[in-house]
């Protein structure tokens, strides 16, 4: 067992299971041995490979679809750009140098990044090296008036709550110990029909789709931005892999080293997520206040903000080697078996924003 597996371990046999949440906050936030905390999670030597990390043109593509928000927003002098989860600041770079076509906006633009781990925010101290950056623990402190948010793969780090709909009622799907001192699945009666008041439990569960999935934790965080772009103005755009809830299904993944592995087996060494409820996130925007838009697929989302010309161009007096390779990025960013049907984007923006890129969308010129 990992050392912090033996520590979670040793809690539980002190003070009994604890819950899916409990335990993804521990593996993923532990200040010693979280995975965030202590890894190296990105790129070929690490353990998953992200969208921004594939090709510079996904970042680039956000940067531009960042400048249309904002003068959607009406161009206002002061916007802060936040970006949630930066992992290694690629994706900020990535957009900072396109959005450069718009002198005005990295004039108005203040950069602030929301990143838990310290140990990523000197990571991103170094790739943005030469800009002015602010780094926040949590979104809390982030500073009043309009903002633009963008999360890539945010979402899905966040603790989720597991429910099973059993003979006797709903019941949530703890970690605690098997008889051999090992971590084990096991079911904690929930208590009538709803465990908790403040989740929505539908009241009958599907035959053979036992888990449900809840993450408060996405939702008020969504709810509290939302909040703060109905009041300021602003847009947010979500991208992760997910689906329109409420679904039923366990999805707690754990990777490492590119493969799945067992979520309960080598706590703060493999990544552990969960997909995430889109519908879920467009309800809690909605009642914070601001507009969430109908879902994306990311193939649609980059397609719509023009993939195809932008990695044309940059291919362009490349020898054939090197433009392969970015046909072949494009191809696994956008292609439905590659990340571009599983991936979705949503945005969430002021009531008052007129248009968004690629979500306000007139259809009739679709690749054109
Ligand atoms: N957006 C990056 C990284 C995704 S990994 C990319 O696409 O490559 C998730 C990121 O979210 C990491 O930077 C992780 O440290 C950060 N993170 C996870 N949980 C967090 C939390 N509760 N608050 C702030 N940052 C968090």
């Amino acid at each position: 067992m990992t050392p912090l597996g033996a520590r979670i371990a040793a809690l539980i046999a002190e003070a009994g299971p604890i819950t899916v949440a409990d335990y993804m906050a521990m593996c993923l936030g532990d200040p010693e041995h979280g995975y965030y905390m202590a890894r190296e999670p990105f790129g070929r030597g690490g353990d998953f490979v992200t969208a921004p990390e594939i090709s510079q043109v996904f970042g680039e593509l956000i940067g531009l679809w960042a400048v249309a928000a904002w003068m959607a927003m009406g161009a206002p002098p002061s916007v802060a750009l936040v970006e949630l989860g930066p992992g290694r600041g690629t994706l900020m770079a990535d957009l900072l140098r396109a959005a450069r076509v718009r002198p005005a906006f990295r004039e108005a633009a203040a950069v602030h990044l929301v990143e838990s781990s310290p140990r990523l925010r000197a990571v991103q101290e170094a790739t943005l090296a030469g800009q002015a950056v602010t780094w926040h623990a949590a979104i809390d402190t982030l500073p009043p008036g309009p903002s633009i948010v963008v999360a890539n793969e945010f979402f899905d780090a966040l603790p989720i709550r597991q429910y099973a709909r059993t003979g006797g009622g709903w019941a949530e799907r703890m970690v605690g110990l098997d008889g051999e001192g090992r971590l084990a699945f096991g079911l904690r009666p929930a208590g009538g029909a709803s465990p908790s008041p403040a989740l929505a439990l539908p009241e009958a569960g599907r035959e053979g789709e036992p888990i449900l999935e809840v993450s408060p934790a996405a939702t008020a965080i969504m709810a509290a931005l939302a909040a703060r772009i109905a009041r300021d103005g602003g847009a947010l755009l979500a991208i992760d892999y997910g689906y329109e809830g409420p679904a039923f299904g366990d999805t707690l993944q754990a990777m490492r080293r590119h493969a799945f592995v067992d979520p309960l087996a080598d706590p703060g060494e493999a990544d552990l997520t969960a997909h995430v409820d889109f519908a879920a996130l467009a309800r809690a925007a909605s009642e914070g206040g601001a507009r969430p838009r109908p879902l994306l697929t990311q193939g649609a989302f980059l397609t719509r903000l023009g993939i195809g010309t932008r990695a044309a161009r940059l291919a362009a007096g490349k020898d054939a080697g090197a433009a392969a390779a970015i046909a072949a990025a494009v191809r696994r960013l956008t292609a439905p078996e590659a990340m571009g049907t599983l991936f979705k984007v949503l945005a969430v923006a002021h009531s008052g924003l007129a248009a968004l890129p690629a979500f306000d969308h007139d259809e009739r010129t679709d690749g054109a």
